[in-house]
């Protein structure tokens, strides 16, 4: 089927893959204001729960400038950034999603002190961002219950701005989202593409714009991607209270402890450089479930609920890119910010389509609700997608074969 784009009519746009950025796509490109303008279909080898994805797994912690410690500035902005979008996302959805903004709290044994001032000393902060040393009283005042364990902790850090979400509720009210506008949702469906033609369960469609979002699925046509291993813990501890996530400093990665709703913590992550999928190994069960219990006594009789393990797909560098070619975008190496990330690279693949698409018609002005610069552009611009005027986030989005 061959369906040439005609202006009056929506543009028919796949998104391959719905794992967290497809599914958010889906969603952004049918919100109200745009509803006429795009007609979505989305396409996933998995059904609607999505287990295979890395979206299931993660712990969705949205911690930008904890993360600036191995991660690059930009990865760092553009998390603060989608952590003041995340709200006004969620609030889109057919059912709420926790949410929580309360900063993160990071910790480290005495004999592992080493790790924290490391640790600080490596925070890319900027414009006098806040980073509150603490000390034994200041930890408790912050998480009372650290103060009935056997063990104080004498030295943390409070990064106040630090956010967290629930990602199966999100991705359960996305799925609903998207079956409430109706959104076509081929499940259970894999797909390839060459450029928007698309290929699926025997048959080729072009589409007016292709966005893949396949995660490692993308390997197919991008050799550089590779998985990096992650493993996670998920229990149900009564015995816990704490109210904000936990980082504890650990010499080869730093574990969190991530309080969800009622009494629910995820326990993670491993990073690994591998792209083994087996389940978790007795170490890294060991070292994830001993650091939680050296944290707080009451995960003793906490209920493990799961242990998994799964693939964070990445590029060289470790940072995500939007790569425009032609009428289709590929939107990957979201490796472990993804959730940290995705309101902002949904913002910016928005923009990729959207200015493309007005540079066919007369003067417009986009509109970019993150508050960065508006684009102006003419109908002299060509019409080809490689006009696209620079990215807002440096090195992000990339155009093949300029
Ligand atoms: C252990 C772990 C912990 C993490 N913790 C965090 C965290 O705390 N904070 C954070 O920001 N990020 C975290 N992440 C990272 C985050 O989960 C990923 O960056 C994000 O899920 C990537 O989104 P995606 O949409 O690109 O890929 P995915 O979420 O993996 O989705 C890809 C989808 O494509 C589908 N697919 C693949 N191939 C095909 C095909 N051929 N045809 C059809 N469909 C296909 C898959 O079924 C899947 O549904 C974590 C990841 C892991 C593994």
């Amino acid at each position: 089927m061959d369906t040439p784009k005609n202006d009056s009519k929506p543009s028919r746009v796949a998104i391959l893959g719905a794992g967290l950025m497809g599914r958010m796509l889906a969603v952004a490109l049918t919100q109200k204001n745009l509803a006429d303008e795009y007609n979505v279909v989305l396409f996933d080898q998995d059904n609607e729960h999505g287990h295979d994805s890395a979206a299931y797994l993660a712990a969705a912690m949205l911690a930008p400038l904890a993360e600036s410690a191995e991660a690059s500035k930009n990865i760092m902005r553009m998390g603060e950034q989608s952590l003041n979008l995340w709200p006004e996302f969620l609030e889109t959805l057919e059912a709420p999603v926790f949410f929580q903004q309360q900063g993160s709290l990071i910790l480290s044994h005495d004999q592992d002190r080493a790790y924290l001032l490391d640790f600080q000393r490596r925070l890319k902060r900027h414009n006098n961002q806040s980073v509150k040393a603490l000390n034994k009283d200041a930890i408790e005042q912050l998480e009372p219950s650290l103060a009935n364990q056997s063990k104080y902790f004498m030295n943390g850090l409070f990064l106040p701005n630090e956010g967290q979400l629930d990602n199966r509720e999100l991705l359960s009210s996305l799925a609903l989202t998207i079956k409430k506008r109706n959104i076509a949702w081929f499940r259970n469906t894999a797909v390839e593409h060459h450029g928007n033609e698309v290929i699926f369960n025997n048959q080729s469609t072009k589409f007016d714009w292709v966005i893949d979002c396949r995660g490692l699925g993308a390997k197919t046509v991008n050799a550089n991607l590779r998985g990096v291993r992650g493993e996670v813990i998920r229990v149900h501890a009564p015995e816990v209270d704490l109210s904000r996530p936990v980082r504890l400093m650990h010499p080869r990665y730093p574990i969190y402890i991530a309080p969800k709703r009622n009494y629910h913590f995820v326990i993670g992550a491993t990073q690994i450089e591998s792209e083994d999928r087996r389940q978790p190994t007795i170490r890294s069960a060991l070292e994830l479930l001993s650091s939680c219990y050296s944290v707080h006594k009451g995960f003793a009789e906490a209920e493990i609920l799961e242990m998994k393990a799964g693939l964070r797909p990445a590029l060289p560098d470790n940072e995500p890119k939007i790569t425009v070619d032609g009428q289709s975008i590929q939107v990957n190496g979201l490796f472990r910010h993804g959730y940290l990330l995705a309101p902002v690279l949904v913002e910016q693949c928005l923009a990729v389509i959207q200015q493309t698409q007005t540079a066919l018609k007369p003067k417009k002005t986009l509109k970019n609700s993150a508050g960065l610069p508006n684009i102006q552009l003419s109908s002299s611009h060509e019409t080809d997608s490689n006009c696209v005027p620079p990215p807002f986030f440096e090195q992000l989005v990339e155009h093949a074969h300029v």
